[in-house]
């Protein structure tokens, strides 16, 4: 019993010791949402997609090793260019093999959403006139 005791006290003892030391170190986690990460000017977020700048090659397809991408040509050229967030893994090939730095990525890390089509990024270019 009184062994019992002296190790809960002793646990007691040693737990603020712990909580104490770490109470002045350097914080090294945020407030977030309040504030925000500095992030490294090589971050790869959200994708900055310029639809006029396209040419429909589908290279930036062909090296996607997640199948993210989903290139629509018509007639015209391209129709329609999406990128699937449920399935892009943030490698970059895609910005990496753009020849016409129609594609870029963002410091966008904040993707989260309600629904999983909303993961799916759309441009269409009838929208853009
Ligand atoms: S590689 Fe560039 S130009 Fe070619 S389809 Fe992809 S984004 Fe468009
Ligand atoms: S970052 Fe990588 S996984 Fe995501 S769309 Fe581009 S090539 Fe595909």
């Amino acid at each position: 019993m009184i062994k019992k005791i002296y190790k809960s006290i002793l646990a007691i003892i040693i737990g603020h010791i712990t909580v104490l030391k770490h109470a002045f170190k350097k914080r090294v986690t945020l407030e977030y949402p309040e504030v925000k990460p500095l992030l490294n000017d090589k971050f790869r977020g959200e994708h900055l997609f310029d639809i006029n700048k396209c040419k429909a090659c589908g290279m930036c397809q062909k090296v996607c090793p997640a199948n993210a991408i989903t290139i629509i040509k018509d007639e015209n050229g391209l129709n329609e260019y999406s990128i699937d967030y449920k399935k892009c893994i943030f490698c970059g090939n895609c910005y990496y093999y753009c020849n016409f730095n129609a594609i870029m990525p963002s410091s966008n890390f904040e993707l989260a959403c309600s629904s999983k089509e909303s993961l799916v990024i759309t441009f269409k270019k009838a929208e853009e006139a």
